[in-house]
């Protein structure tokens, strides 16, 4: 599933060849996406200028004079630059073609992705005003997670994988996060403390800046490659290595399922 430090790579990926650009058409080839893709895109967007492509969360927000286009991927969803004549592939199921002969192209082979149009200002949408900080920001730290948690009884893992409290925290990265921390994904949110929420708060920001830096290595063309991810290539260090020992102490890496969610930590180095 693409994460937050995908989606920025792809914003910085496809911004270049299609920003300040006006749009000449635009093909919706299947608009059932997880909402109808509006009509109505199709009319509006010629002659538009796409004034700047930014993000929020896992969201794409695409700024023309009018109103913004706001695209996730879903599950399976991927953006390309390429030829307007560049060879179909199955589930390339939108293309916005801009003057300059570029295409912005959407694949989506499982279509839980969505592209929808707002007239109002984007941080007002209903899928974007409830979102909590960005974990990149200076708003997003140990004070905030601290005053949030109090008195919460849901595990701290729970805790960091929800959009209300920060954004972008997906499941390997709250695995990744917590171990480099030391705190138990298990423990109550309202049992960590100010200072172990410090650690915390700074071992997000190294995961996800580590992984939007290997996701710029990795996902070097957005003009033609198959837009392909390569998370699984950082290294990690708890997350998918089950039975495996810990690259601090050497206990065997332990599994359990929480939320639905694989999770792994170290039961000595993590308390
Ligand atoms: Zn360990």
């Amino acid at each position: 599933m693409p994460e937050l430090p995908e989606v920025e790579t792809t914003r910085l990926g496809i911004s270049p060849h299609i920003e300040k650009q006006t749009v000449h058409s635009v093909i919706v080839r299947n608009g059932k996406l997880r909402w109808p893709v509006p009509n109505a895109i199709k009319k509006i967007l010629p002659k538009q200028i796409l004034l700047s492509i930014t993000r929020r969360g896992k969201y794409l927000i695409l700024e023309f004079k009018n109103g913004c286009l706001l695209i996730h991927l879903g599950m399976s969803g991927s953006l390309q630059v390429v030829s307007p004549k560049k060879e179909l592939r199955k589930h390339d199921h939108v293309d916005i073609i801009f003057k300059n002969n570029q295409c912005l192209r959407y694949h989506d082979p499982r279509r839980f992705g969505s592209i929808l149009w707002t007239n109002k200002p984007p941080f007002e949408h209903k899928l974007l005003k409830d979102l909590g900080p960005e974990p990149l920001d200076k708003t997003f730290n140990a004070q905030h997670l601290w005053d949030r948690s109090r008195k919460r009884r849901v595990t701290i893992k729970q805790f960091i994988m929800d959009s209300h409290n920060v954004v972008g925290v997906g499941n390997i990265y709250a695995s990744e996060s917590l171990f480099r921390a030391g705190i138990h994904p298990r423990r109550a949110a309202g049992k960590v403390s100010l200072e172990q929420y410090n650690l915390l708060v700074k071992s997000i920001k190294t995961v996800i800046k580590a992984a939007i830096k290997q996701g710029g290595t990795t996902l070097k063309d957005f003009t033609g490659g198959d837009g392909k991810p390569g998370y699984f290539q950082q290294r990690l260090n708890v997350y998918g290595r089950k039975g495996e020992p810990c690259r601090q102490c050497d206990k065997p890496i332990s599994h359990c399922v929480m939320g639905q969610r694989a999770t792994y930590y170290c039961t000595v180095c993590q308390k």
